[in-house]
């Protein structure tokens, strides 16, 4: 039977709405599966959810995150009776599958009836994204608005559990289809059909992203941990990323499907700051000037300094960005850009931004002087040396200094947009073939 939405409010059915977090570690697990599971089991209890789940990403800077640092909610309309049936469903998912024996791993559930999301908890969400909270933050929080809280041993999953319901995904989203492996698979590598994935790239993209890393044709859908996801794809729609499904032949058993709807890929976690403003575990977008230039330390990784009318930060290009390092090398003092990037607590270390992606706004000429050229013969001359002029070897013309020529060194770098690829990209990070055209003008 189905019921007009006001059909059912007037049926007093009761809006729950679930929030999980915390449940993995190292060796593996993910969030994602548990809602998975439990998703499954409340279906076969004849419990449908309310649109689709999400999947949301916290914040990436943070020390204490999970290793992909994902929450995961959903909704249910249910009968006031069926309200203890879905806890327990719930709770029982986490208790089996999270990583309990984990140092690391402290679960949180929250449970909230509430027809709409307070504003003060759509807050609490962004600052989970954004900065930091704390679990006694997150307490405080249920408590304000009634929310129902589950801490396993130090619970402290009940932070991102609240924040993935108050996420109300409004202004962007995107959608993730997950594809599990059977429990027996877990652990061992990953078999899929490598073609298959570069057809269903190519039918799909733009509106399937990161399938692929253009640079090294690797393949990103299938992770490297040891957790149950067998691949993920994603894509602007839950249709789509079907579509893309369809088109990915596995080669071993698929347990089950899910699709989140997801803050991936959306660049949620950035605020604009100024330089003087930024601070440890937030991820900024700052626009400022080349003070400093690239230089390579051990590692591999790339250097600069950017500064702005309040101040200095240090800019960086890892190794595991790989080209991306090249174009930012390029830079010289003097060019202005836009570096969108997060900053990690390193209390050892000066402020940097560790860079997502960067816009070169303008280029600062470079100039170099040149010897001038001989007016008799035509030959370049030569230098007698700093500040003493030149002289022409053949006609022995001389000229002082002053006849140097000052000329604009070409550039290798054009302004535009450079982003790091897919293999070192954040999963909040917004890939550049998201951004529509309005968003890519500078
Ligand atoms: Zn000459």
């Amino acid at each position: 039977m189905k019921f007009h939405p006001q059909e059912k409010l007037a049926m007093n059915l009761a809006l729950l709405r679930v929030g999980i977090d915390d449940t993995d570690s190292k060796e593996g697990m993910c969030t994602t599966y548990v809602g998975a599971v439990a998703i499954d089991r409340l279906k076969a209890q004849g419990i449908k959810l309310e649109g689709y789940p999400k999947l949301i990403r916290l914040n990436p800077n943070w020390k204490l995150k999970t290793r992909g640092n994902c929450s995961v909610a959903f909704e249910v309309r249910i009968s006031e009776h069926q309200v203890p049936l879905v806890k327990d469903v719930v709770l029982g998912a986490v208790n089996e599958l999270a990583e309990l024996h984990h140092e690391t791993t402290n679960p949180g559930v929250v449970f909230y009836q509430g027809q709409k999301i307070p504003a003060k908890l759509k807050a609490f969400s962004k600052k989970v994204v954004r900065g930091v909270a704390t679990i006694e933050e997150a307490e405080t929080m249920a408590r304000e608005i009634g929310a129902e809280v589950h801490k396993f041993k130090l619970g402290r999953g009940i932070i991102g559990a609240l924040a993935a319901i108050g996420n109300t995904l409004e202004h962007d989203w995107t959608f993730e289809l997950i594809a599990y492996r059977i429990p027996k698979n877990w652990g061992t590598s990953r078999k899929i059909f490598a073609a298959s994935v570069i057809e269903m790239n190519s039918k799909t993209t733009p509106n399937t992203f990161d399938n692929l890393d253009p640079s090294t044709g690797e393949i990103r859908i299938t992770p490297h941990t040891p957790c149950p996801i067998l691949y993920g794809i994603r894509g602007e729609s839950a249709e789509i990323a079907i579509k893309a499904h369809r088109l990915v032949k596995a080669l071993e058993p698929i347990e089950r499907v899910v699709i989140y709807k997801t803050n991936q890929g959306t660049d949620e976690h950035l605020r604009r700051a100024r330089i003087a403003e930024a601070r440890p575990n937030w991820s900024v977008i700052v626009d400022g000037k080349v003070c400093r230039e690239p230089r390579v330390i051990p590692g591999g990784h790339v250097i600069f300094q950017i500064c702005d009318e309040t101040g200095k930060i240090d800019c960086a290009a890892y190794e595991p960005t790989r080209r991306f390092r090249d174009v930012v090398k390029k830079l010289t003092v003097g060019d202005k850009v836009r570096a969108y990037g997060g900053i990690k607590e390193k209390p050892e270390l000066p402020l940097t931004i560790n860079l997502e992606k960067i816009a070169v706004l303008g280029l600062a000429p470079v100039l170099k002087k040149i010897n001038p050229l001989c007016q008799r013969c035509g030959k370049r001359m030569e230098s007698e040396g700093r500040g003493k002029g030149y002289s022409c070897k053949r006609c022995g013309i001389r000229l002082s200094a002053k006849a140097a020529k000052i000329v604009a060194v070409p550039r290798e770098i054009e302004p535009g947009f450079f982003e790091v690829p897919p293999r070192a990209r954040r999963h909040l990070a917004k890939p550049l073939i998201r951004a529509k055209p309005v968003e890519r003008e500078y």
